[in-house]
């Protein structure tokens, strides 16, 4: 499995809510069978997460401010 998956890039637009609804469905389903890209999307959306915790958390701390 060297080749490179032509969904890569779409990984991201997929995490960050970028695809419309038919890419969507679209590279759901490739991912199904597409070991790489179900990895990709595991991984960024954990990343995802974790950067909206960390700005909740900022936003949080500086709560006090004016
Ligand atoms: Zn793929």
């Amino acid at each position: 499995m060297t080749h490179a998956c032509p969904y890569t890039v779409t990984v991201r637009a997929y995490v960050l809510g970028a695809l419309c609804e038919r890419e969507g469905t679209e590279f759901r389903r490739h991912a199904e069978v597409c070991p790489s890209c179900e990895r990709g999307i595991a991984e960024l959306t954990l990343a995802v997460r974790l950067l909206e915790k960390l700005q909740t958390e900022t936003h949080a701390a500086n709560g006090h401010a004016p």
